[in-house]
């Protein structure tokens, strides 16, 4: 099989995730709780939350770094989400506290005036074959991930993708 005709494994290699491993670790010991408040001050209801899923992804995720870019499509987060708002991207005083509280419910990170992702790999991507090692127990959010020519990894050569 070509490398165009197959996923070429580039969401699992290296993707950005909404919790880090503290908060999936919090969240995974209160998984019967209506609402959880995350050190960072979001909040979560883990009641709500397809456990299996919780605690398959928490033992998967390898961290491997905190980026500014997103991976999966290059592109800078401050400049992404504050494009049409230029005063808040050069000067993050100016930030609301609905604006704080929007980027850390998508799992950003703020930091010297700046957002940040959690960018990780997962352990059960076979970086030699490029397929998942547990795909018939995958956890849901792998199973139901929608790709489609506009939405993509940049680096992905599978062609055509499936449209919306
Ligand atoms: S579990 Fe499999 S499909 Fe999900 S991220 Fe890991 S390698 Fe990819
Ligand atoms: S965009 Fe789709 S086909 Fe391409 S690497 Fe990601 S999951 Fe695979």
């Amino acid at each position: 099989m070509d490398c165009a005709s197959r996923c070429s494994g580039h969401c699992c290699e290296k993707f950005v995730f909404s919790f880090s491993l503290e908060e999936l670790e919090l969240i995974s010991m209160n998984l019967e709780e209506e609402e959880l408040v995350l050190p960072s001050g979001r909040r979560v209801r883990p009641k709500i939350m397809p456990h299996e899923d919780v605690l398959k992804i928490k033992d998967m995720l390898i961290p491997l770094d905190l980026s500014e870019i997103d991976p999966k499509d290059g592109k800078n987060l401050k400049e992404e989400i504050f494009r049409d708002q230029l005063d808040k991207m050069n000067d993050f005083s100016l930030l609301t506290e609905h604006d704080a509280i929007w980027i850390k419910n998508r799992g950003y990170i703020i930091k010297d005036n700046n957002i940040f992702c959690s960018v990780f790999t997962c352990k059960n991507f076979d970086t030699v074959e490029r397929n998942c090692k547990i795909y018939e127990e995958r956890p849901m959010m792998c199973r139901t991930y929608h790709c489609t020519s506009e939405n993509k990894y940049k680096q992905c050569t599978l062609q055509p993708l499936a449209e919306d």
